[in-house]
């Protein structure tokens, strides 16, 4: 498959906007720099921040194992989608395929850039259809979104069925990954060199605790990486930014431990949620959170909100009819959950 074939004309074409920092990134300290119209006055972020957040990326380059030039940052998985629709798609012309029940943002992201949806259900074991898939794909399909973990139905995606789409699908396959952190399947970053077509997204948003930072990550072919940057916005990411993602890669082991305590807590939760009366169903999870069916989805999430807690009624997705949705929280907050759950009629 050859990638650039997919590529907009407009992208390839265009000359992307060159900030005064990018020519003279080597230098750094020593130069006086009168070029960008800062202020000069030093108080830690009057400068422009790093344009390819190279000091940001060598870190993660280290700890994914994976090259620089594999890596894009977003402010925030979903620049980083919507960069991805903007290459690809030409408006009132492409189409993307999600598979629901899945991540809303595919779709806002979609109509924002006037590109067509076509979904295709996930089957009742909330696995993609491959044959559906194939057969709704036509030469204007360019992406093919998969979220594994799944939000919402928390489960991961079969490995066998996302490389058979990765092979058969003629367009771009985005593996959304925002929560693989919390998953004991392998992520899909280590075969990027066996499928052009891949592009992997992950997030500094769930487990590493930065959700107020916004900084997504893209790991893809150099292709697409260098594609995507040509018409990212210059400074995406902030000074700030960077630097307090840079401070929690550097201290690693905390991620870890934090996740291994919410990964412990969701075990206790799914048991304890199985034995709530309304509880109809707990569905198996990869992920940081925990999809149930219940008797009355509207009701019961009143009467938590009536308690304080507040969930995610997902009654109204595709196949997922009375289901709430629960953040695995602190041990104290999922002790008031179950609590409340067996408390009220
Ligand atoms: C939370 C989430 C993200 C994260 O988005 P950010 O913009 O990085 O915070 C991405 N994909 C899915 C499926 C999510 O649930």
């Amino acid at each position: 498959m050859d990638i650039n074939n997919l590529i907009r004309d407009n992208i390839k074409s265009l000359k992307p906007y060159a900030s005064a920092r990018d020519e003279f990134k080597e230098f750094s300290s020593d130069l006086i720099f009168l070029d960008a119209n800062e202020n000069p006055f030093d108080n830690g972020v009057n400068r422009y921040p790093d344009p390819l957040q190279m000091t940001l990326k060598s870190k993660l380059s280290e700890i994914k194992n994976i090259s620089i030039d594999n890596i894009l940052l977003g402010n925030g998985s979903d620049e980083i989608l919507d960069l991805i629709i903007r290459v690809f798609c030409e408006p009132n012309a492409d189409n993307i395929i999600t598979l629901p029940p899945t991540y809303g943002m595919y779709e806002v992201l979609a109509n924002t850039n006037a590109v067509e949806i076509k979904s295709v259900m996930l089957n009742d074991n909330f696995q993609p259809d491959i044959k559906a898939i194939l057969d709704k794909a036509d030469t204007n399909s360019k992406i093919l979104f998969l979220c594994s973990p799944n939000n919402p139905t928390a489960n991961s995606l079969k490995a066998d069925i996302i490389e058979e789409l990765l092979k058969s699908f003629q367009g771009i396959v985005v593996i959304d990954e925002a929560y693989i952190d919390f998953s004991n399947e392998a992520s899909w970053l280590g075969r990027l060199n066996e499928f052009p077509n891949l592009i992997v997204t992950q997030t500094l948003s769930k487990a590493y605790g930065m959700a107020g930072i916004r900084l997504g990550v893209c790991y893809a072919s150099k292709k697409i990486i260098s594609t995507l940057n040509r018409i990212k916005p210059p400074y995406n990411i902030n000074a700030l930014t960077q630097q307090k993602a840079l401070d929690r890669l550097l201290d690693i082991g905390i991620v870890k431990t934090e996740t291994a305590t919410i990964l412990n807590e969701r075990d206790k939760l799914i048991q304890e949620l199985s034995e709530v009366n309304f509880v109809d169903k707990v569905y198996p999870s990869d992920a940081n959170f925990i999809l149930i069916k219940v008797d009355d989805a509207d009701k019961r999430y009143n009467q938590l909100l009536e308690n304080g807690i507040v969930v995610r009624n997902r009654t109204h997705q595709p196949n997922c009819k009375n289901c709430l949705r629960f953040t695995v929280g602190t041990a104290i907050e999922n002790n008031t959950l179950i609590k409340t759950l067996k408390n009220i009629q």
